[in-house]
């Protein structure tokens, strides 16, 4: 039996340590953290994420600065809000909510971001840090999966690691984080010839096709860690790319959906914002092997 990548245990256990660092530095900085999550219009999923991220914030304590705008604002008035933020002596974190609604362009705005509250880790700056190896705040998903790993005391130096998905959310910086942890890393994506051929040399496989339980028995090598960042909502509920049912029996852990990688998502999100929040005062935040 595959061991459980449990995302919703280790997520509670980091929001433990967070609550620790606000509480040792609250009162030397005489105010807590600030995530800003930007919300523009009204796509449901959305409304949903953001109603996480704002719990997950109240139950370590970072105050939430979030703002709704309408569907119909223009760019000049989302870039707006955005330098107000960026400005703001109480915000640590920016976080604009993705999709935007039709019309509006996601480069110029997420470019607009002050990448030291970059709470997301996609401003290009931040990434090409992580393509360097230089400190920054690191793209969530990717950064929960390593953590997820670490945490099971996966080895990763000198495995062979395939990553499906080649996307800048998650794909391309996932593959940057396990090179840097000396892993020999291979890209799959939708062009790939023969993916099983490729998938099954991987001894930690992570799928981020976005495709509902593509991957089944017949891509995974015995022993093999497998990580599903997919989500899909679906008549019989939640479902990631990998057919749990098929694989947990071969691989020698798996995580599950829900469960695995989206609590971590939300999880880095605090402590990016937690470690902006201790860096802009030159505290130490402790939070160093979280981030990737
Ligand atoms: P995306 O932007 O749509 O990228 C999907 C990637 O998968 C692309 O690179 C695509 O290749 C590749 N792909 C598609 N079909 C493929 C196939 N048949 N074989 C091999 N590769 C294939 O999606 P994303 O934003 O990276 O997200 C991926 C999944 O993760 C989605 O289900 C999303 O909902 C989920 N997600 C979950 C979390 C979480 O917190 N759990 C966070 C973020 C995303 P091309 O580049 O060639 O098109």
């Amino acid at each position: 039996m595959a061991t459980l990548l449990d995302g919703r245990r280790l997520a509670g256990e980091i929001e433990a340590r967070l609550q620790a660092v606000i509480a040792s530095h609250a009162t030397q900085l005489g105010r807590p953290p600030g995530l800003a999550v930007l919300r523009v219009g009204d796509d449901p999923a959305s409304g949903v994420y953001v109603a996480n991220k704002e719990k997950a914030c109240a139950r370590v304590g970072i105050t939430s600065l979030g703002a709704h705008l309408p569907a119909d604002t223009g760019a000049e008035a989302v870039l707006a809000a955005v330098r107000r933020l960026n400005a703001d002596p109480c915000c640590d974190g920016i976080l604009l909510q993705l999709p935007l609604p039709p019309g509006l362009a996601e480069g110029p705005l997420l470019m607009a971001i002050d990448p030291a509250k970059d709470a997301d880790g996609l401003h290009t700056l931040n990434l090409g840090r992580l393509l360097k190896g230089e400190p920054g705040p690191r793209s969530c998903t990717p950064a929960g999966v390593m953590a997820l790993l670490a945490r099971h005391g996966v080895a990763l130096a000198g495995q062979r690691a395939v990553v499906v998905g080649r996307s800048i959310l998650v794909g391309q910086p996932m593959a940057l984080m396990l090179q840097a942890a000396d892993a020999t890393v291979s890209v799959a994506h939708s062009r790939t010839t023969d993916l099983a051929c490729l998938t099954r040399q991987a001894d930690v496989l992570v799928v981020a096709a976005g495709r509902p339980r593509m991957i089944g028995a017949e891509h995974v090598k015995p022993g093999a860690v497998v990580v599903d960042v997919g989500i899909h909502r679906s008549e019989g509920g939640l479902c990631g790319d990998v057919r749990f049912e098929e694989v947990e029996p071969i691989a020698s852990a798996i995580s599950p959906v829900p469960g695995g990688v989206g609590p971590m998502t939300v999880t880095m999100l605090l402590v990016n914002t937690v470690v902006a929040w201790c860096l802009r005062a030159g505290l130490d935040h402790g939070l160093g092997d979280l981030v990737p």
